[in-house]
């Protein structure tokens, strides 16, 4: 059953296509081997308005739904999972400002969601999987908040110019508030220097008494781990989508290598061993993009997608990393090469077993949301 998209969204769908072909497949390789994006790339993504695809149009946006946004995030993963991380920490920060932000806060700040990235801070070098063990604080000073602390492994971290960050507002108590980086006592720390996802800036930020008034708290005090965890299921759905086009990648890369690579005189895709792998690809894959696509509609009906969330990210990124493992063994000798694209495709899905929750978290609060429904 093939996903029935109106005019503008097939032209979205289209439109993103063509951009990863000629925009960011060809750089793929060179991001990995480089730890950055290539010069220009992110004012040209910006340019050509992926910052604003699910922003609602009374913000400047092109007001596209979940599932849209998602199957477009999965198209742009085809070709580069860094830059679909990238719009992935953008969409879901923002998501989180349109849901907890004051009227007066959506105002100011998400008509610049259109060219500013925004980014979503939780984790410290304490820990990211247990929030209460955050340091970061917030004080209350009249008319508003002193923030102090330090965020670490920060999609867009170093890039992002807006950051939703989690701090402790009580000893018990996480609160999110909204800062930018042009405000005073922000700074920017260290570049991780990750294995896979090496497009994408990830890293750190400081805050040092940085000031913002009232209306930068998203939700209520002490609603901040909630917000955290709507934050995490919505990048979940994304994740699954970016999961689902690293296989495709993947696949692609292995069954054109599988044709053209001949062993013994025969292309070795007519082997059954190559072709059971390309086979479980295919259904990793397959499975992966029904989860997320599953989610995002559950989202978009306003219906609960949490564990759905859940699912489509601990399912799809072990499923992931096995299918660039098969992909990389069609290829074997030149897959285990950097010279070609396998291993880091490889590094790029592991990076999603930990990031916006690790899977052992998942699997927990997947069986937490099962058990919950037998309870007597
Ligand atoms: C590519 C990438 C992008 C990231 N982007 C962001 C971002 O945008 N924003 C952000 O805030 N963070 C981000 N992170 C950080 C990420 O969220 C954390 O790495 C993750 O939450 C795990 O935290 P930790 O690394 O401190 O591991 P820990 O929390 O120290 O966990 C270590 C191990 O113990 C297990 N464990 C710990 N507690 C539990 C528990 N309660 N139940 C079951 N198992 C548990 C974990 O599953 C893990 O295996 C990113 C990380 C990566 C790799």
């Amino acid at each position: 059953m093939e996903r029935q998209w109106t005019e503008p969204e097939q032209m979205l769908l289209r439109m993103a296509a063509k951009y990863t072909d000629a925009e960011l497949a060809p750089y793929d390789l060179e991001m990995a081997h480089t730890n950055r994006y290539p010069d220009g790339l992110v004012e040209k993504l910006i340019q050509t308005g992926f910052l604003t695809v699910m922003l609602p149009t009374e913000y400047g946006g092109a007001g596209f739904g979940p599932e849209v946004t998602a199957a477009m995030i999965e198209r742009i993963a085809k070709g580069s999972a860094s830059v679909a991380a990238t719009l992935e920490g953008h969409y879901k920060s923002v998501d989180a400002i349109l849901k907890y932000g004051t009227d007066a806060l959506k105002k100011a700040l998400l008509p610049q969601a259109t060219h500013r990235i925004f980014a979503f801070g939780m984790t410290e070098s304490t820990g990211g999987s247990n929030p209460m063990g955050i340091q970061s604080t917030a004080k209350r000073v009249a008319g508003g908040w002193l923030l102090n602390g330090n965020k670490v492994m920060i999609t867009n971290g170093t890039l992002a110019e807006v950051y939703c960050v989690l701090v402790k507002t009580g000893e018990q108590e996480l609160s999110v508030f909204v800062v930018d980086n042009s405000m005073p006592g922000f700074s920017f720390g260290k570049r991780e220097d990750f294995i896979g996802l090496r497009g994408t800036p990830i890293g750190e930020i400081f805050l040092s008494d940085v000031r913002v008034d009232d209306d930068h708290l998203l939700g209520r005090v002490g609603q901040g781990g909630a917000i955290g965890d709507h934050a995490h299921d919505d990048a979940r759905i994304l994740m699954g989508a970016v999961l689902s086009g690293i296989m495709q990648h993947a696949l692609s890369l292995a069954a054109k290598y599988a044709n053209e690579r001949t062993a013994l005189g025969t292309p070795i895709g007519q082997m059954q061993a190559i072709q059971r792998k390309l086979a479980d690809i295919k259904i990793n894959q397959e499975t992966t993009q029904l989860l997320w696509e599953r989610a995002a509609y559950a989202k978009a009906q306003g219906q609960p997608y949490s564990e759905l969330a859940a699912m489509a990210k601990a399912h799809g990124s072990r499923a992931a990393v096995a299918a660039c493992d098969d992909a990389l063994q069609v290829y074997a000798g030149y897959g285990y090469s950097n010279d070609y694209p396998l291993a880091h495709l490889m590094l790029d899905a592991r990076a999603l077993e930990i990031a916006e929750g690790t899977v052992e978290k998942m699997r927990t609060a997947i069986a937490q949301a099962e058990l919950k429904k037998e309870e007597a």
